[in-house]
């Protein structure tokens, strides 16, 4: 079976393709050919007939004026934007020529720079054809470590394989700590859980320097200092273990080393030590510790906004182990999430072909992009960066240290291909840009990392224009090029196919026909999952490594401890004193990392200017207030916002939510242009919220605000 006629009129099954936990099952209502509707399927178990207010939109999305429809030539000079229309025949001619030209050329095939993330988590579109295709012609290898690699790398070490309690055993919690994770915004199918769970009788805490929305609807807002989670983590433990309220069992059953951690934190880590790292009282830290110790099930949901900070795969190990300190991982619900993704045993070798991977190919961190597009070695070692093939991503407007970055894109002698639905600021620099499908138009399959369902997409229209899926262009690519494997022709079909073919006994059953029938499918997991209640992890180990032995190895201390940010004041005070504020950028809640920032309703609920949120008290000592124009900033660069003056956020913190395009924004720069490409201690992970910043009051007269926007601060007590 190579292909399936499309449904004209009817409903589609669907996977939600965005980078979020929640991976909804989607139903797509269509008429004559075209979408009309989106919505959650009611019968899924997590997703329970809703979606956000993001992917509500996607209909929009999809038929938006400004979609790409055909290849574009770049005309003018590089980030100016100007294209001109071209054929498909012509884009993959010059395309191939090109590529070829660089393989055979002195630099060799690893001048050719591929760069993806999740702009879909199919894995169809987003790891298949293209890793075949970039390790067939020898192209450099990306470390794809933007979000979650410190997290994951400290969940490996500690655990093995990614999982925790979903929001199906979630409910049963009696006790949720919400730490660093804002899960209206960003897990939202959660929270009918923990609501469920709450009329129960679960008390819901919020461990966030900011008070999100989520944090403003919990029992208790706990407004801890940036990056010092892991602190809190270790006084904690002390408590449970002075109180005798650990569980000696489970961890001796179970765990490596955890009585050099019991040494550790009951002669290092009491609560009166641990309140000035972690910014609230002695009192708040023994309140939270004898809760958390004492209430059983307990559940903690942790994100991966804590890890983003030099000591951030640390910070994860930290937290991870309360569950097995108290013995809470033996009770439905108790337990910690992180990710679910480890439950998942798909066939990526299958998908992906590692072994056709040049031996030494080197390999890029997509986080230091400037470095690699700007230094002769790319930073590494090894040739320069001579083509850099986009897709999934918008590196433009989400990698750190902008400046960098867009100094590299701007380079000449710089080729660059970008696949886009839009006009993105990364498309504006490159030389190709091929129009490609949306989740509508194309097949896909999905694992998730918030529950434990495979989820097929189905296409439910044509594609718009003249767009093709990834997976095609890269199939076209390939034939141009004159590469001749049977495995570089495969189809969408059986692409899934292979998938879903790895023998595991977990994926038994869970086939296309069945996907096809039902949409997505459990895997093969107990109904009341407790994923470490008797745990036989794949560590090195085999057991749970409160001691990990591989972490000596990397230079880094092998028990839990508390690594400082990189530009806090504990790490490097004169840079904290030069930029004394530490500058967060999540998620703003309409926008998805940088996708639907174009879609106009939803712009309008952002505000078409960025926001920077600051305390009162270091408002008034820069003479800022609510609603004056500011520019933030330190030594990589700067952007403007409006300021929103809030007790919202702790003293020492400015927050600006993202993530925006510099295209859309005034002086065409955004938060990440003061981001770093340093990486964390574990993973090479990003440090997005390890950035210290200095705020200043731009003295310019007020605007008003634009049309349909939303007004804030000063700007709205003058219009009332
Ligand atoms: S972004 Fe998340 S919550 Fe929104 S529809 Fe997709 S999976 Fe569901």
């Amino acid at each position: 079976m190579t292909s399936l006629p499309l449904i004209r009129d009817g409903v589609v099954r669907g996977a939600c393709p965005h980078d979020c936990p929640d991976t909804c099952a989607m139903l797509v209502h269509v008429k004559d050919g075209r979408a009309v509707r989106v919505q959650g399927d009611p019968a899924h178990p997590v997703t329970q007939g809703f979606l956000c207010t993001k992917v509500n939109r996607y209909v929009e999305r999809t038929y938006h004026p400004e979609r790409l429809t055909v290849p574009l030539r770049r005309v003018g000079t590089k980030g100016e934007g100007r294209f001109e229309p071209a054929t498909w025949g012509q884009a993959l001619d010059d395309i191939a020529r090109r590529l070829n030209q660089i393989r055979s050329g002195p630099h060799g095939p690893q001048a050719i720079l591929p760069y993806s993330y999740a702009g879909t988590m199919g894995l169809v579109q987003g790891n298949s054809m293209d890793r075949r295709f970039f390790h067939r012609i020898g192209a450099s290898l990306l470390a794809r470590t933007i979000c979650s690699a410190a997290g994951t790398a400290a969940w490996m070490a500690t655990y093995g394989d990614r999982m925790g309690p979903t929001p199906e055993e979630a409910e049963h919690a009696r006790l949720v700590l919400l730490w660093g994770t804002n899960t209206l915004t960003s897990n939202p199918h959660l929270w009918p859980a923990l609501r469920r769970a709450r009329e129960r009788g679960a008390k819901l805490i919020a461990i966030d320097p900011i008070r999100t929305r989520t944090a403003a609807q919990c029992d208790q807002w706990l407004p801890i200092r940036p990056g010092t989670d892991a602190a809190l983590a270790l006084a904690m433990m002390h408590v449970a273990f002075r109180d005798a309220r650990a569980d000696v069992d489970y961890l001796a059953a179970h765990t490596v080393g955890w009585e050099a951690l019991r040494e550790r934190v009951l002669n290092e880590w009491s609560p009166r030590r641990a309140a000035p790292i972690v910014g609230l009282d002695e009192g708040q830290i023994e309140a939270l510790a004898a809760e958390y110790a004492s209430t059983r099930p307990s559940f903690i949901r942790l994100n991966y906004g804590l890890q983003r900070h030099a000591g951030g795969g640390m910070a994860v190990r930290t937290i991870s182990l309360l569950p097995a300190v108290t013995g809470a991982w033996r009770d439905l619900g108790g337990g910690a999430t992180l990710s679910t993704s480890g439950a998942f045993k798909m066939n990526n070798a299958a998908l992906e072909r590692p072994d056709w991977i040049t031996p030494g190919t080197r390999t890029i961190n997509m986080v230091q992009l400037g470095d690699a597009l700007t230094l002769p070695d790319a930073g590494v070692g090894g040739p320069p960066v001579q083509a850099l093939v986009v897709y999934n991503s918008n590196p433009g407007a989400v990698a750190p240290d902008l400046r960098k970055v867009r100094e590299g894109l701007r380079r000449d002698d710089l080729f660059t291909v970008v696949l886009e639905h839009f006009r993105t600021d990364t498309a504006d620099y490159a030389d190709w840009v091929l129009p490609a499908t949306t989740q509508l138009e194309h097949w896909d399959v999905h694992t998730t990392y918030g529950h434990v369902y495979v989820t097929l997409n189905r296409p439910s229209i044509e594609p718009v224009g003249q767009s093709l899926p990834n997976s095609e262009i890269f199939r076209r690519l390939a034939a141009r090029m004159g590469l001749t494997d049977p495995e570089l022709r495969d189809d969408d079909i059986t692409l899934i196919r292979q998938a879903l073919d790895s023998g595991h006994e977990r994926m038994e059953g869970v086939t296309f026909e069945r996907l096809l029938e039902e949409g997505w499918v459990r895997m093969n997991l107990p109904r009341e999952w407790r994923p470490y209640a008797d745990p036989r992890p794949n560590t090195l180990t085999g057991k749970i490594q409160v001691l990990a032995p591989e972490l000596e190895r990397l230079g880094l201390d092998p028990l839990p401890t508390w690594i400082p940010p990189a530009e806090s004041a504990d790490a490097a005070p004169e840079r904290a004193a030069a930029f004394p504020l530490t500058l967060l950028s999540p998620p703003e809640h309409p926008f998805m990392n940088s996708t639907f920032v174009n879609i106009p309703a939803l712009e309008r609920a952002a505000g078409t200017h960025a926001k920077l949120l600051l305390h009162p008290n270091e408002a008034a000592v820069r003479g800022i207030v609510d609603g004056d124009r500011v520019r933030t900033f330190n030594a990589r660069g700067d952007f403007r916002a409006r300021a929103v003056v809030t007790e919202d956020v702790r003293p020492g913190v400015a927050v600006s939510y993202g993530v925006r395009w510099a295209s859309r924004s005034e002086g065409g720069t955004t938060v990440n242009d003061t981001t770093s490409q340093r990486v964390t201690d574990m993973g090479g992970g990003a440090v997005f919220y390890d950035n210290a910043v200095e705020v200043e009051r731009v003295p310019a007269a007020l605007e008003p605000a634009a049309e349909g926007e939303e007004p804030v601060g000063a700007v709205a007590a003058a219009a009332a």
